[in-house]
């Protein structure tokens, strides 16, 4: 990190910011220029808080040299990290695809849903039982009942499951779920993640609708500061100005991500195009782009689905979508 005081910083003040950075840790080497003196700061200064060295009214700018991000860094760990999940694995050299309902609606419904994305050769199945919805009026999911209908669904085929997590009071329901999403709008709620970073379960985290990818991979860090290394980012889409789609597709996301960090990178088409024609193309896009894995809604009547019902992709529409998927997958000698 580097700090450049003011010119015509007191000397006092300059001598206390030094003596706070000391107490830190971290060592100081300064530079004095004819004009200007420039303190080079070294060690664990992801831990600095660069608003307290503001606070002493001597300092003009600050920068950072490393990325605050010290967990989540590649530069720290230059494997890619592989998530098992059962006797499945998310990253190193996988393609997998997550399908499902947006909500989970009834027992027959998520069941139905789940042989159908299986036999189209989907290896997870999605389903919301809680559903953060914009309006307190919409369906707000069945909460521990979908639950218990996403594990019969799982019974029956084998998938594992995902399922979105928006309260720390509901970590009990998620102890039997395969994989727990943390959602667009919770990737912010920094209480949700100290605690999930507490457990062992693999973390699905989406970026959220206005999130850089500094602040996404901040939100991992949470996480995996807490001890659970076992995080999977998914770019789900960023609001811009557009509005022919639901969000925006950032597809540069993918392989910026492969290269800041060492954590498997999953892409979801639909909540980003919120059209089911574009879910095909985006999807081999986010494979050529290096996606380890792939979201996608499915339903078996998306008329009268409770939530999503636009954006879904029937059973015939996903197997289509699947088949280009593994010819795209084999080009790219991905194991799917
Ligand atoms: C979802 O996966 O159903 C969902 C609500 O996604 P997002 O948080 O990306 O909007
Ligand atoms: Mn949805």
């Amino acid at each position: 990190m580097i700090v450049v005081l003011k010119q015509n910083a007191q000397q006092e003040s300059v001598k206390e910011l030094l003596e706070w950075i000391e107490e830190q840790n971290i060592k100081i080497n300064v530079i004095r220029g004819d004009q200007k003196t420039v303190l080079a700061l070294v060690g664990d200064t992801a831990r600095v808080d660069t608003d307290q060295i503001y606070s002493r009214g001597c300092v003009e700018s600050i920068s950072r040299i490393q990325e605050p991000y010290k967990e989540a860094n590649r530069k720290f760990h230059p494997d890619d990290t592989i998530i098992k999940v059962g006797t499945e694995q998310i990253g190193g050299g996988t393609l997998k695809v997550v399908a499902g309902p947006c909500s989970v609606e009834s027992e027959e419904q998520v069941t139905e849903i789940a042989k159908l994305v299986k036999a189209s050769g989907a290896t997870f199945l999605r389903g919301g039982a809680f559903k953060p919805r914009t309006s307190p009026y919409a369906f707000q999911g069945l909460h521990a009942t979908g639950l218990t209908y996403l594990k019969k669904a799982r019974e029956v085929t084998g998938l594992p499951i995902v399922s979105e997590i928006m309260s720390i009071d509901h970590l009990d329901l998620f102890s039997d779920v395969d994989v727990i999403q943390v959602g667009a709008r919770n990737m912010q709620n920094f209480e949700l993640l100290k605690e999930l970073g507490h457990c062992d379960k693999p973390i699905l985290l989406k970026r959220g609708l206005a999130n850089t990818i500094e602040e996404f991979l901040m939100s991992a860090e949470y996480v995996m500061a807490g001890g659970n290394r076992n995080v999977i980012l998914c770019e789900r889409g960023v609001r811009t100005f557009e509005t022919m789609t639901r969000n925006t597709l950032d597809l540069s996301a993918v392989p910026l991500l492969k290269h800041l960090t060492h954590l498997p990178v999953m892409v979801d088409p639909s909540h980003a195009t919120g059209i089911p024609y574009l879910v095909e193309p985006l999807s081999l896009a986010a494979v050529a782009c290096g996606a380890d894995a792939i979201m996608i809604e499915v339903h078996n009547d998306p008329k009268h689905a409770l939530c999503d019902g636009a954006q879904a992709l029937t059973p015939d529409q996903f197997d289509h979508t699947m088949k280009a998927i593994r010819r795209q997958a084999a080009f790219q000698n991905l194991v799917l």
